[in-house]
């Protein structure tokens, strides 16, 4: 989950470091450090909470100028969030450092036989595991190796360290000696990236959208080494399959990573979705005809996500269900595994996630691939695992976000799933009109005055212990995903059922006051039953919808009105844009709160950890 990232050319390594650094905070803001070489020593500098100015970083003189760096800004997963378990991690000689990104799932076995082997420990993170590691191989090769030029036999121990690991595992180690930094990956991302003699090494793509065109996404197992006598790429099985680099070129540019007078990304995310969801559906129309035939004709399609994305998957799900007729289920992808027998070559798997990185996702398209499943995939990020692992690709296009929470990227594979269920349906035309004219609707009516009025519903609301929301069918998805939002940026207990569950036991929750939300579509006779029980025990109704009742004690006009865009049919089923009260009450919340929504506690953007 945490942000990795190198640099070797000229001008000051460490503040390039630095600069990738805070573009690559979202994936985890526990503690960070960077480390560089200076008199033949590899040095390091750590800090904890959110990264610091480079001046700052000069100040201490702790790292002189230098042209190479590598940097970590990390979401603890072993060991507590201080100096000592903070990476990089420094070798003992001082000869290389370290930085991790993942677990080593056999960290304990491989530490208690370091031990044995006499080597001592700094620190409780697994991480330190790979360092003594190398050390140990390091001395066995220089007994060994004798005319091997160093920055191989470096390399070399590097690859038979990571040999080693379980896990979903990436590496970065920069060497003094050979002025050398070697990366190696296996599950979780790390990309290549060139500018002239400037070499790069990020976690993500758009870490070095800045500063680069030219990428290469690493594939698992290859081992990336640059040093002054140029930069290879090497197969890690044999450990001497050389490989030529061949470049991609980036189409994308740094837009999205300024807040644009905004106070936090989630807001200005929030406010983008009149956009989002117009592109989510721009994707080869060829393409997802083929795939809507595809579906048409698999025995199962089985849609999964982890998180958030689960519940996009299962509205995603919804729609081909009850739209297209599609025979499709949702399920978590940490439960994939629980199908196994299920699994059929006649099925296909749709993986949902942002971040194209989520650890259980991809457990579960591996899975399903060993079964001969067709997988696809829905994404927001280029160039991640996922799309290196899956048969089709699908790209939400909806800009970088940067907001731990998903805002517009889950609408916008909203939108896709209603898209690709009508197209499934022979409807795709009439997706596309509905779509846009939600987009419109939205454009007009998504804004600050819309904002303000949720806040004051927000303030009724911040101070709640216990919040609970309610809703069915095309809703039953979007409740889940309102309460996620509310928990995550205003850690507020929000929980969502579904309406049907309401006398089936989640009554006895209410008490006088009890703040609850509802998502009542116009005229829906079974959720102003629902309002009126709730009503009668004393909750304090908050509902979500087109048309105000008497029994709501605060109403929130969906920012789409019917009628607003030329009147009825002109805008898609339900469920698409109608979580976006509900992204406003969590983003009030949590700033009435006094938190940060960009980043709330304990969690980071991209869950490359199982
Ligand atoms: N498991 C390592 C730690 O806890 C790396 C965590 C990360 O990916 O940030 O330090």
């Amino acid at each position: 989950m945490c942000g990795i990232f190198a640099y070797s050319g000229s001008g000051n390594a460490v503040s390039q470091v630095v600069k990738g650094l805070k573009k690559l905070e979202y994936r985890g803001y526990d503690s960070w450090g960077v480390s560089t070489i200076a008199q033949n020593s590899v040095r390091v500098y750590k800090d904890l909470g959110a990264i610091g100015g480079v001046s700052a970083l000069e100040e201490t003189h702790v790292l002189p100028p230098s042209e190479i760096a590598i940097g970590h800004t990390r979401w603890a997963t072993h060991g507590a969030v201080n100096l000592a378990n903070c990476h990089p991690h420094l070798a003992s000689g001082k000869g290389f450092s370290l930085a991790h990104n993942g677990i080593v799932e056999n960290y304990q076995r491989l530490k208690s036989d370091l031990i044995k082997r006499g080597h001592r420990f700094q620190s409780d993170t697994d991480t330190e595991v790979i360092v003594r590691l190398i050390e140990q191989i390091l001395n066995e090769l220089s007994v060994e190796s004798g005319a091997q030029c160093m920055n191989d036999r470096f390399a070399e121990a590097v690859r038979q360290a990571f040999n080693q690991l379980t896990g979903r595992n990436t590496l970065i180690v920069l060497n003094a000696e050979c002025r050398q930094f070697v990366g190696i990956k296996d599950g979780s991302p790390l990309i290549l990236g060139r500018n002239g003699d400037a070499i790069y090494l990020a976690s993500d793509v758009l870490a070095i959208a800045e500063y680069t065109k030219d990428y290469r996404v690493l594939k698992d197992r290859e081992l990336v080494s640059h040093s002054l006598s140029g930069t290879q790429i090497q197969g890690t099985e044999t450990g001497n399959s050389s490989a030529d680099i061949h470049w991609q070129t980036l189409d994308i540019s740094d837009v999205g990573r300024s807040k644009e007078g905004h106070p936090h990304f989630m807001i200005k995310e929030i406010f983008e979705q009149w956009s989002s969801i117009a592109t989510s559906t721009r994707d080869s129309r060829e393409r997802v005809l083929k795939v809507a035939a595809r579906l048409n004709n698999a025995r199962q399609v089985w849609v999964t996500g982890a998180g958030g994305a689960y519940f996009t998957a299962c509205q995603i799900a919804y729609y081909l269900r009850t739209l297209a007729s599609v025979p499709a289920q949702a399920i978590a992808a940490y439960e994939v595994q629980d199908y196994r027998e299920l699994l059929s070559e006649s099925d296909v798997m749709l993986a949902i996630s942002q971040s194209g990185e989520t650890a259980d996702t991809l457990d579960a398209l591996e899975l399903a691939r060993s079964c001969k499943l067709e997988t696809i995939a829905l994404l927001n990020c280029v160039g991640s695992s996922m799309s290196l692992l899956v048969d089709q690709v699908f790209l939400n296009r909806c800009g970088p976000e940067i907001c731990v929470l998903s805002t517009k990227s889950a609408s916008s594979q909203i939108a896709f799933g209603y898209h690709l269920a009508l197209a499934c349906q022979g409807e795709m035309n009439r997706a596309d009109a509905q779509l846009d004219n939600l987009s419109q609707a939205l454009s007009l009516r998504l804004n600050e005055s819309y904002s303000m009025g949720i806040k004051e519903i927000a303030k009724n609301l911040h101070g709640a212990r216990h919040v609970y929301v309610l809703g069915r069918g095309a809703h039953q998805a979007v409740a889940q995903i309102a309460a996620l939002n509310i928990k995550e940026a205003s850690y507020i207990h929000a929980e969502a059922f579904s309406a049907g569950e309401l006398k089936h036991g989640v009554i006895a929750l209410l008490e006088p006051g009890t703040p609850v939300i509802l998502f009542v579509n116009h005229g829906d006779a079974y959720m102003i039953n629902v309002a009126a029980e709730l009503k009668s025990r004393g909750a304090h109704l908050i509902a979500i919808g087109t048309k105000t009742n008497e029994l709501f004690d605060e109403f929130i006009e969906l920012p789409f009105a019917a009628g607003e865009t030329g009147g009825k049919g002109t805008l898609p089923s339900a469920g698409i844009a109608d979580i976006i009260p509900c992204q406003l009450l969590a983003y009030h919340c949590a700033t009435l709160r006094g938190h940060n929504p960009d980043k709330p506690r304990n969690l980071a953007k991209s869950v490359t950890v199982r």
